[in-house]
């Protein structure tokens, strides 16, 4: 029997302990509109006390041999395993995916926690041959210290566990705020961090309405090391202005413009199969999620066809109902932009072949859509789309295709269906993104790096990389030998 109740918190959680405050905050069911929680509303003076409290942790965390951090790491790990059917219905009722996928994400939250809870075992330095006979070169990697992150609500446990692993597991401590749609995810983690004898300020939680001023907090206090952040470009942007006056590390995960190419030699039955994962996850509101389909002419009718036929398959509800694909928005402004997208396609003169329109009014669903004939001018295409909507495209030639993929400021995940040696080696080099899926629709796990170039930010999730992102490296030189 699931019972959410076990995990729903609605305090702040610092230096080991749950904080009220003087106002809160409704957190909803995007499904209905109907109040799960009333949280606390923490202020600027509660995120420095929880800044304080990870400032206090870290010497004695970051102390800790690795195999004992791993060790309190792999209970969080089996904790989330453990609850994973009621931390992935909560995280649907306030987040509004399927349960299925709900469940889904607490696994790949918690495959992080596991896989950086091992990798911290394997924090190498390194000997360098000196340039002098009694010199010797050592290099030294040690945690950067406190560190903040900033979180959105389309995952709610996963944006989280991937930072944080990465930052536990290298010594570090850690404070999040996470959205404001979404706290109750965050909220259950430092639970189930306090069930795993995580020690009192090593993970701390802040939830807010006010991301402005906390984030203020979370970007200029000295005592902060480093600073992580999920979410759009515009915001981001100001945020790195920010860390800049206390010289902050900083990891950026930013927006997204994917494309998806299927060649005229791809195995179409398999990129039908990849474009639904890529596109429909969590409808559409993903960072990786594709965003322009280009199609080569001489398959475009076909693809059309079996696109058309496959997007049959998806059913529109409530997270929680069996058999649901695509839950709803997570607002009526996501909503309404979707619908204004579509629009504007159609208006400028982009065929609709289904879809188009809220599922019900006054409600957050927004039935699948699929456009073609949408061209580089529209603003479905230049713009993330973050709902349940294909805009197809066509191409004639492969430079073609390469640099109407590249012709954006984003550069986070791209993906691509050819059984061509050749091409699949000349497309992935000419694609400026920094990750490729090549006949592949689904990339991201903890083992591989998870990051973007140009305007989709810098740092890496997951991999040996994402461990180095919070770590410093310090140069010894051994003279006198
Ligand atoms: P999204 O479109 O996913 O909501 P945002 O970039 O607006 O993307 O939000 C991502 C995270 O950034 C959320 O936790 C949000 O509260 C936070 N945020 C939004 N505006 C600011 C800001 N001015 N300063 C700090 N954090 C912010």
């Amino acid at each position: 029997m699931m019972n959410v109740n076990n995990f729903l918190k609605t305090d702040n959680y610092w230096q080991g302990k749950w904080h009220g405050a003087e106002k809160c905050f409704a957190v909803v069911n995007p499904a209905n509109g109907q109040l799960l929680a009333e949280v606390a509303d923490a202020t600027p003076e509660q995120a420095r006390l929880a800044v304080g409290a990870a400032a206090e942790a870290f010497r004695s965390w970051a102390a800790l041999p690795a195999g004992e951090r791993a060790t309190i790491l792999l209970r969080w790990h089996q904790l989330m395993l453990q609850h994973q059917d009621d931390l992935g219905l909560l995280l649907t009722l306030e987040q509004g995916k399927p349960l299925a996928e709900a469940k889904g994400e607490i696994a790949y939250g918690a495959s992080y926690v596991q896989w950086f809870a091992e990798e911290a075992k394997r924090v190498y330095g390194d000997t360098i041959p000196g340039p002098a006979a009694d010199k010797r070169i050592v290099v030294l990697k040690q945690p950067v210290g406190v560190v903040a992150a900033i979180t959105p609500w389309n995952f709610p446990n996963a944006m989280i566990a991937r930072k944080a692993a990465a930052a536990l597991a290298a010594g570090c401590t850690f404070v999040v705020k996470p959205a404001q749609q979404t706290p109750l995810s965050a909220l259950a983690m430092a639970e189930l961090a306090e069930r795993a004898g995580i020690p009192a300020g090593v993970f701390n939680v802040i939830a807010t309405t006010d991301a402005k001023a906390i984030g203020k907090v979370l970007t200029q206090d000295p005592r902060i090391a480093k600073f992580s952040f999920t979410g759009s470009t515009q915001i981001g942007k100001q945020l790195i202005k920010q860390c800049a006056d206390t010289v902050k590390r900083m990891s950026m995960e930013l927006g997204g413009n994917a494309p998806f190419i299927v060649f005229d030699d791809a195995d179409l039955d398999a990129a039908i199969e990849g474009l639904m994962a890529s596109k429909f996850r969590n409808a559409g509101q993903t960072c990786v999620c594709t965003n322009r389909v280009f199609v080569q002419q001489d398959v475009m009718a076909a693809f059309t066809e079996k696109l058309q036929q496959a997007m049959k398959s998806l059913q529109v509800g409530v997270g929680t109902e069996e058999g649901v694909t695509i839950g709803p928005l997570i607002s009526a402004d996501a909503c309404d932009k979707v619908d204004e997208l579509v629009q504007q396609a159609t208006e400028q003169g982009a065929r609709l072949h289904c879809g188009g329109k809220r599922s019900e009014a006054e409600q957050l669903f927004y039935q699948p859509t699929l456009l073609s004939g949408v061209t580089a001018d529209m603003s479905v295409v230049q713009e993330e789309i973050f709902g349940p909507v294909v805009a197809l495209q066509s191409f004639t030639d492969e430079d073609e295709v390469i640099g109407q993929a590249n012709a954006t400021e984003y550069g986070l995940a791209a993906y691509f269906y050819s059984r061509d040696i050749g091409r699949i080696w000349r497309v992935t080099e000419g694609l400026a993104f920094g990750m490729v899926g090549v006949n592949e629709g689904i990339i991201s796990n903890a083992a591989a790096p998870f990051g973007g170039v140009k305007q989709s930010g810098y740092g890496r999730e997951g991999s040996s990389y994402g461990l180095d992102d919070y770590l410093d490296v310090k140069y010894v030189c051994l003279g006198g030998l």
